[in-house]
């Protein structure tokens, strides 16, 4: 089932100049990057984000970080994106994520993370809304696609 999500790279792995690096998991694997932007985030756009969390006590410090540099957002698209891109990310507490994991590898404070993705196709939907305008997605065929995706 061919699906999108969202990602950030947040702003610990901009300013740590790991961004080509943390793409070259997911373009690896076969996603097809579909979206691709660096923003420089309002606050409302990070508590609208992050507004499952809103009574978390680690909210404001949470939203203060997103919006405390540029961060990259990247629209991904393959079969099962959603889940494919959580593993990748790996356990949001870095010393529960398995090495070879973005955050097994690169990452030690469950704050500084590095990378968000999306955790249902349906909040999927609704974080792209969120971050890209219908005309910064891009459909497109890819020479490659048949020998990574199915049928
Ligand atoms: N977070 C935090 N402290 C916590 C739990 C989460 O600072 O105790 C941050 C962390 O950066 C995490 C984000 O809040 O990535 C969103 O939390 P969620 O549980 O949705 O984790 P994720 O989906 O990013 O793995
Ligand atoms: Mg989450």
């Amino acid at each position: 089932m061919t699906e999108r999500t969202l990602i950030l790279i947040k702003p610990d792995g901009v300013q740590r100049q790991l961004v080509g690096r943390i793409i070259d998991r997911y373009e690896q694997r076969g996603l097809k990057i579909v979206g691709l932007k660096l923003v420089r985030v309002e606050r409302a756009l990070a508590e609208a984000h992050y507004a499952v969390h809103r009574e978390r006590p680690f909210f404001g410090e949470l939203v203060d970080f997103i919006v405390s540099s540029p961060l990259v957002a990247i629209a991904l698209e393959g079969p099962n994106a959603v889940a494919i891109c959580r593993a990748i990310n790996g356990a949001t507490r870095p010393h529960e994520a398995a090495p070879g994991s973005i955050r097994g590898d690169f990452a030690l404070d469950t704050g500084k993370n590095l990378v968000h993705a999306s955790d249902s196709v349906e909040n999927a939907q609704g974080e792209l809304a969120l971050w890209f305008a219908p005309g910064e997605l891009q459909a497109w065929d890819r020479s490659t696609d048949g020998w990574i995706l199915p049928g």
